[in-house]
């Protein structure tokens, strides 16, 4: 990194040279020092381009300075992969447009600060929308959900953003553009023997994923797990012995290396993305239980049905809800009596019929395995079940509203198992927590064995700040143990 001079200087020409924004007061440094994250540090500056010149010049010029540059988009990330001691390139105020969409072929192409929830309304009338979904989709955008490989509720379905990355635009480490795209055998073979600075990466990756040593150390390092989103991708370069829950596309791509790569390998320019049908018509059955065990053990029951997603609103989140009037009135419309946590289980169909034949089979496959549920309520109106997702969207804000200094804290949460697996590795960890004198918070995704697990940590006091290492050492040798992946979704 380039010493207190070099980086004065830089921002000073920068400054001079872009027809961007460059910020480097006290206010926009500390405002962009967070994301969602426990981390922060303050970055260098903040550069707001107009335009993708604008950002290839201020990476060249940084790359003369030797200052590290950071794209960024909404900051919402949870593992502080959005903040560094950099200048920061923000993407969301100009550089946030859809550049083609092509339905036919059922492909967008769109500039990284593009909000998701606002490019699926504008594929909208296409009956299309971009498949994984992230609960922060209001305001994360295609830049770092693509950087961070994100995914949602949805993934059993959509599985990874790597799945739906096609290609990408890019501008590498010395300032030089590239354009990354899946490559046959032949056009790899000319690739490698090119001159630039994306052909010597592509000789890079290539010689290090094509050997079978490699090949073998990757697999034995790649979490069996296909939740997964730690390290780069190097997994999606070796022919088998790995597992996704999408077909993988077997071509060289270096775009599938960037994505997940968090900004550290380039700053992406624009995004080629493979868009899926909207579904016609969804319903819920929000399934009640009296304990999370009984829950999660249910989870791979519940799978054999088909649904769409199963994600968990567990007791801190009902309770929580219930003490603000706006979500007390929302749980009455789909809570009945007092549970101590509910699974919300979606399906798709083509009908009213076919789904409610769909909710009466989970029923009855639950009454025959013999799963002791307290009620099932079914959710077929679209405001209902709008309902239903406010209230396990808002989860996560409510649960960080807890009064007092005990917080729930993200520092193991990102972790997934095989289904098969959840309930007792949630149990051990769970366990573990209780053992050392603290709580924990759950929320998110059953479906695919990721659940958010918050132990509430009192950061204020250091004894407590030093369980977070002993939990994530405990958490950890669980994992392994369980074939999970440390980090499923946030980086
Ligand atoms: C309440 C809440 C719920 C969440 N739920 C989910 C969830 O369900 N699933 C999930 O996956 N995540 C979730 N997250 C985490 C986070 O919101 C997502 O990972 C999201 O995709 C990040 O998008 P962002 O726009 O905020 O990216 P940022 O945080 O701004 O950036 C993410 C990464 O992308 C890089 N980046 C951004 N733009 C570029 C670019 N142009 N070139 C190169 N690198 C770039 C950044 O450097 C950073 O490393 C949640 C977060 C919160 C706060």
């Amino acid at each position: 990194m380039g010493g207190n001079t070099a980086v004065s200087d830089f921002l000073h020409t920068l400054n001079q040279q872009t027809t961007g924004e460059v910020r480097t007061d006290a206010y926009s440094r500390i405002l962009y020092s967070t994301d969602a994250s426990i981390y922060q540090v303050q970055p260098h500056g903040v550069l707001i381009p107009q335009t993708v010149d604008d950002v290839q010049a201020a990476v060249e010029l940084a790359a003369k300075y030797q200052v590290p540059v950071l794209g960024r988009t909404a900051g919402s990330s949870l593992a502080g992969q959005a903040v560094n001691e950099a200048l920061i390139i923000d993407f969301t105020r100009h550089l946030d447009q859809i550049l083609e969409i092509n339905p036919e072929e059922k492909w967008v192409r769109v500039q990284p600060g593009i909000v998701l929830d606002a490019l699926n309304e504008q594929l909208r009338p296409y009956g299309l929308k971009y498949g994984p979904d992230p609960a922060s989709s209001n305001r994360a955008a295609m830049g770092g959900i693509v950087s961070n490989n994100s995914t949602g509720a949805h993934s059993i379905l959509y599985g990874m953003t790597a799945d739906h990355v096609l290609e990408m635009n890019v501008i590498l480490n010395d300032g030089s553009t590239a354009h990354f795209a899946p490559l046959t055998e032949a056009e790899v073979a000319l690739k490698l023997k090119g001159n630039g600075r994306d052909a010597q990466i592509a000789r890079a990756i290539h010689q290090l994923t094509q050997n079978p040593a490699h090949q073998a150390i990757i697999r034995e390092g790649t979490p069996r797990h296909w939740r997964r989103c730690g390290g780069y991708n190097l997994d999606r370069f070796v022919p088998d012995g790995v597992t996704f829950q999408w077909p993988r596309d077997p071509r060289f791509n270096l775009a599938k290396l960037v994505c997940g790569a968090e900004g550290t390998l380039a700053i992406i320019t624009d995004i080629k993305l493979n868009l899926v049908p909207r579904p016609t018509r969804s319903a819920l059955a929000v399934v009640h239980f009296d304990s999370l065990f009984t829950a999660l053990t249910a989870v791979p029951i519940i799978l054999e049905t088909g649904p769409t997603a199963v994600e968990v609103l567990d007791h801190y989140g009902l309770t929580l809800c219930r003490e603000v009037p706006e979500y007390a009135r929302l749980l009455d419309g789909f809570i009945e009596g007092d549970p101590n946590c509910v699974l919300i289980t979606e399906f798709y169909g083509e009908s009213e019929a076919e789904l409610k034949d769909k909710v009466a089979k989970l029923q009855t496959h639950l009454n025959g395995q013999m799963v002791p549920v307290t009620a099932v309520v079914p959710a077929y109106t679209p405001q209902l079940q709008a309902d239903v997702w406010k209230v396990r969207k808002v989860g996560l804000g409510l649960l960080m509203s807890i009064k007092g200094d005990y917080k729930p804290i993200p520092f193991i949460e990102d972790a997934a198992v095989p289904v098969e697996h959840l309930a007792e590795y949630v149990t051990k960890v769970e366990q573990f927590c209780h053992d050392i004198g603290t709580n924990v918070a759950y929320y998110a995704h059953a479906s695919a064995g990721c659940l958010h697990i918050r132990p509430l940590i009192n950061t204020k006091k250091a004894e407590e700040v030093a369980k977070l290492p002993q939990i994530t050492r405990f958490s950890v040798e669980l994992l392994k143990g369980y074939g999970g992946a440390f980090s499923s979704e946030h980086g």
